[in-house]
């Protein structure tokens, strides 16, 4: 990777970091899960709203929020993760978490470079890998759960 990559891709991090996108709790949510890293005290709540298209078809994330509390890399992985699989099937979310996984494990870029990337220097740090997946855990932990009645709340940051 040339060095305006990396430092391309460490802007990523920093910017969803700074600027978490879909962060808040979804009040038409209908689908909630709860993850925890105990080894470095981070939090990620994944809020969904599950729904078939309007063609039919599988389930989709038709809308995603996440909130939380961590280290740098737990929370711009969360907010960049609801970037990533808003709009997606349970089976689109497991590929590219599989994808992500590979990212993050093995430092290794996919052919197409995509912002998921951003996160291939975590696999230098093997406890921060968990860091970078708890967001994704609790989003495929969430489409698995079943339906919720939306959570009653007044909070939204919602970009
Ligand atoms: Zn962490």
């Amino acid at each position: 990777m040339s060095a305006d990559l990396t430092e391309l891709y460490q802007q990523v991090i920093l910017d969803h970091n700074r600027r978490p996108r879909n962060r808040g709790k979804l009040p038409t949510a209908n689908r909630v899960a709860h993850g925890d890293n105990p080894t470095c005290g981070d939090q990620c709540s994944v809020y969904l709203r599950v729904a078939p298209a309007a063609t039919g078809g599988p389930d989709r994330i038709a809308e995603i929020s996440f909130d939380g509390s961590g280290c740098a890399i737990s929370q711009a992985s969360a907010s960049l993760m609801t970037t990533q699989v808003k709009g997606k099937t349970a089976d689109e979310v497991a590929a590219l978490y599989k994808e992500f996984h590979e990212i993050v494990t093995t430092g290794k870029s996919p052919e197409e470079i995509s912002d998921l990337a951003a996160f291939a220097g975590v696999h230098a740090f093997p406890a921060r890998i968990k860091c970078a997946t708890l967001g994704w855990h609790a989003a495929i932990e969430a489409f698995k759960s079943d339906p919720v009645a939306a959570p009653t709340t007044t909070e939204t940051h919602l970009d």
